[in-house]
């Protein structure tokens, strides 16, 4: 089991984390931020844990991430 961490504030909508992990990732269609499925809000830090077995396209989405707002943890 992993935790996604995502610092939300800081998305800048690109879409790379929706493109890599399109069941965990969306889009908002009110501020154009992405949104952590399942995503609890702790401060403006979004977190989720995932199953082992969408860790790498999550990790693809950590990555990818141009401005570096997603983290992941193992459990
Ligand atoms: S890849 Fe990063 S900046 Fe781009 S939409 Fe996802 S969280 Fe936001």
């Amino acid at each position: 089991m992993y935790k996604i961490i995502q610092q939300r504030n800081k998305c800048i909508g690109c879409n790379a984390c929706v493109e890599a992990a399109p069941q965990r990732w969306g889009v908002s269609r009110i501020d154009g931020k992405s949104v952590l499925v399942g995503g609890v809000d702790k401060r403006g830090m979004f977190n989720v844990s995932i199953p082992d077995w969408e860790y790498e396209e999550n990790l693809r989405a950590k990555v990818n991430c141009p401005v570096h707002i997603i983290d992941i943890i193992k459990l």
